[in-house]
């Protein structure tokens, strides 16, 4: 039987984390749906036209450490407000919401457009800043050499582009819970995600 988990928010709000920890302890499978878009960013940064990239997409395109950059992201961003590239990804989206066994999908538009009827939908958000601190550490942790204003001033960009692109922007559902992860530890977001999955399951 399915169960789709919706988790949607910015950049660095803690979706990758939570999406994760909750696919782990009821033992769902777990797409980040970014890296499709930062897989046909990658492609474009290497030359090829963004649609027929995203139409030609392969899973295998996913296993890449090299979609973790700032620049990868940018690309993803922008290749994500093309409506063709969007309508290239959901099938595959969808198919994978709808497997037996739950599943647990992030990303901007998963429980607005990709899976309306999802049984949970979470939006998990923190301010700008906080996402910046996050996303900043993670990336020196990573032995990458950026500023923080650097790192603040990307994420605000793609907030603005993922916010204000006419087809799927990112938008909380009208039936999504939100969790502010801003003065929450890792542990009490997870805590709170499993606590509205659960409830939604008995
Ligand atoms: O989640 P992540 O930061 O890896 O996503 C990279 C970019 O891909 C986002 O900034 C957004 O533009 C795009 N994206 C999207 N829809 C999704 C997931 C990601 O438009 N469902």
């Amino acid at each position: 039987m399915s169960f789709t988990v919706a988790i949607d928010g910015p950049a660095a709000a803690g979706k990758g984390t939570i999406s994760k920890a909750v696919a782990a302890h009821f033992g769902f499978a777990h797409l980040d749906t970014g890296l499709l878009y930062r897989a046909v960013g990658a492609k474009v940064i290497a030359g090829a036209a963004p649609i027929a990239a995203a139409q030609a997409l392969e899973t295998t395109d996913l296993e890449n450490d090299s979609l973790r950059t700032p620049q990868v992201a940018q690309a993803a961003s922008e290749v994500a407000v093309i409506p063709q590239v969007r309508a290239a990804l959901i099938a595959f989206q969808r198919s994978f919401a709808g497997r037996d066994g739950g599943a647990v999908l992030d990303g901007r538009d998963i429980g607005t457009v990709i899976c309306p009827d999802a049984h949970v939908k979470l939006f998990v958000t923190a301010s700008a800043a906080c996402r910046a601190e996050r996303r900043f550490q993670e990336l020196v942790g990573k032995g990458m050499d950026m500023t923080l204003d650097t790192v603040l001033a990307d994420v605000k960009e793609r907030d603005a582009r993922d916010r204000n692109r006419k087809t799927a922007p990112l938008v909380p559902a009208d039936d999504s819970i939100v969790i502010d992860t801003s003065d929450l530890s890792a542990a009490e977001a997870i805590a709170a995600a499993i606590k509205v999955v659960d409830a939604a399951r008995s």
